[in-house]
């Protein structure tokens, strides 16, 4: 509940804006699903205000909630891959045998389909899934540990 200045429409000045928390709703593909969100008002007559923050925040917010919903892993997994196997994401996509910026995209936030979910799932929960396959990229043997 901070107050920051913003600029209200309403008023036509910068003026304090209250920050509330509720659950918002938002439509995907036709969809509805509804996510813990923020509210911005102007502190001197309440209209609604205009937060890039906030509406970036909402925005994830929704799609992490249609990722939840559809069984598709969590954006903060995904960013977690690379270090994982301390590799680039340029790398990793062409090592699952997808476009060289497939990775890159989801990692910024592009909703993977279904398939590709799968494997950034096995990915991030099986280690030796992914060491598997970084072996199978080298032709090694697969190291056991
Ligand atoms: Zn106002």
């Amino acid at each position: 509940m901070k107050a920051r200045k913003t600029f209200c429409e309403e008023c036509r000045s910068d003026t304090a804006c209250v920050v509330s928390a509720g659950v918002m709703s938002g439509a995907i593909r036709d969809k509805e699903y509804s996510y813990p969100g923020k509210t911005a008002r102007c502190a001197v007559c309440g209209s609604p205000v205009f937060v890039p923050e906030i509406v970036d925040a909402n925005l994830r917010a929704l799609y992490e909630s249609y990722r939840e919903q559809n069984g598709i892993i969590a954006l903060d997994k995904i960013r977690e891959i690379p270090a994982k196997y301390g590799l680039e994401k340029t790398e990793l996509s062409l090592l699952l045998g997808w476009d060289a910026e497939t990775f890159s995209r989801y990692y910024d936030g592009d909703v993977p389909a279904k398939d590709h979910s799968a494997v950034l799932t096995r990915l991030y929960y099986e280690p030796r899934f992914g060491a598997e396959l970084l072996a199978s990229h080298h032709k090694k043997t697969p190291e056991q540990s």
